[in-house]
């Protein structure tokens, strides 16, 4: 799936895990950090060339059981040593990896097989009747995460637009708590 619906998974998780915004933020950081093994495509665009890069490494190292594995101390220390919320970035990691299964067919018609044991195994899990990354699913599935997220940031007063700029994370909030309701947390 495209970046954006994996950050509103992990957003839509985070917000009914905890309402701190640092746990929040480190659950949505779970449903996006997979996609850190797309980085060859931005060498490919300086090179100017063909997708090497990103052909070669993509769903590999970031999408593997190690990296998940190497990420889960820093992620127990970054949550002040909560195991529920560092088993919680495990489940929203793998989440992540299940999405690319079922829906993240290229426009090619390749299925961008999951390197689950990378680097000990080439051996990639893919689905057969894996749907297009732009299938209805996906956009559905899209807008109401989408939904999700602004009636969740009328009930958590916040968005990650409070990383920008605080005044307009709270006219956004306000707005949203107008229509949905919630109670403002300063
Ligand atoms: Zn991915």
């Amino acid at each position: 799936m495209n970046i954006i619906t994996h950050a509103l998974i992990g957003w839509s998780a985070g917000v009914r895990l905890s309402t701190r915004a640092s746990d929040i933020a480190l659950i949505s950081v779970a449903s996006i950090v997979p996609d850190i093994d797309a980085f060859g495509a931005i060498i490919d665009i300086i090179n100017g060339g063909e997708a090497f890069y990103f052909s070669t490494f993509h769903h590999k190292f970031g999408h593997c059981l190690l990296f998940c594995l190497l990420l889960l101390p820093v992620i127990y220390r970054l949550s002040h040593k909560n195991l529920r919320l560092t088993a919680w970035f495990a489940g929203v990691f793998h989440l992540h990896l299940f999405c690319d299964i079922v829906g993240a067919r290229g426009p090619d018609g390749y299925a961008w097989p999951i390197y689950y044991l990378w680097p000990f195994s080439e051996d990639g899990v893919a689905w057969s009747v894996q749907w297009h990354v732009n299938a209805w699913p996906n956009i559905l599935l899209t807008c109401l995460l989408i939904f999700d997220f602004l009636k969740q940031a009328a009930l958590v007063g916040f968005t990650p637009l409070r990383l920008v700029s605080r005044e307009a994370d709270n006219v956004l909030v306000n707005t949203l708590q107008k229509r949905f309701g919630g109670h403002h947390e300063p």
